[in-house]
């Protein structure tokens, strides 16, 4: 048998929009045990897609709302576009990310003209979504930096992570944490009871006869 993958977008002004995925064949011929059902390379595979649909979909809608400005309502000239890979858990997107003019309402741009305005930049400040960032800083704190990202390879199809990314990330949220810890006023919170556990990251150290 062959299944087809069909997604169908509405934005919210009403207009439709559909996006064929890759189908998945399943002929019953040659079909083996291993082929029963989604199998965990067609699931990447399909997801990804669906993401690649999803965001790109989305990514047109909230430039196009964006030209609106907010004060006066009069649409904003797009300045120019931008190449932009976005980090997702399913994959990384390349989008074509515009950026727009300064609306003359805007009593900056009169007094200091601004630089033009990237409507992107508050959804991805890393470049990357909260959700990615968040795996990456919770398998790096249970496993080492590594094997954070083995697994994270292994049943996601995000791109691949360096060991090094993940150990940036699982620091910038822990930063994070300790910056609106400090901001609500709380108290550094006492050690549990039993004392406090330390992770070490592992690494491998080549072996050199001469230094036994
Ligand atoms: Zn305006």
């Amino acid at each position: 048998m062959d299944v087809r993958i069909t997604i169908e977008t509405t934005f919210d002004n009403g207009e439709k929009r559909t996006h064929q995925l890759d189908g998945i064949s399943r002929p019953y011929r040659v079909t083996c045990p291993d082929g029963i059902g989604l199998r965990l390379e067609d699931g990447k595979r399909v997801v990804e897609q669906i993401q690649r649909a999803i965001l790109c979909d989305q990514v047109e809608e909230i430039i196009r709302e964006s030209r609106v400005c907010p004060d006066c309502a009069s649409v904003r000239a797009i300045h120019d576009y931008r190449t932009r890979d976005l980090d997702t858990l399913f994959g990384r997107v390349r989008v074509k990310a515009a950026r727009l003019r300064r609306c003359s309402c805007d009593a900056r741009s009169a007094a200091m003209p601004g630089g033009p305005i990237s409507p992107l930049a508050y959804f991805f400040p890393d470049r990357a979504t909260p959700e990615l960032q968040r795996l990456h800083a919770e398998l790096g704190s249970r496993h080492s930096f590594r094997e954070a990202a083995r697994l994270m390879k292994s049943f996601l199809p995000c791109h691949p992570p360096h060991h090094t990314t993940v150990r940036d990330r699982l620091g910038r949220v822990a930063a994070g944490l300790e910056k609106s810890r400090r901001a609500s006023g709380d108290p550094a919170e006492a050690l549990p009871k039993g004392g406090l556990t330390v992770f070490l990251d592992g690494a491998h150290i080549r072996c050199r006869p001469e230094y036994q």
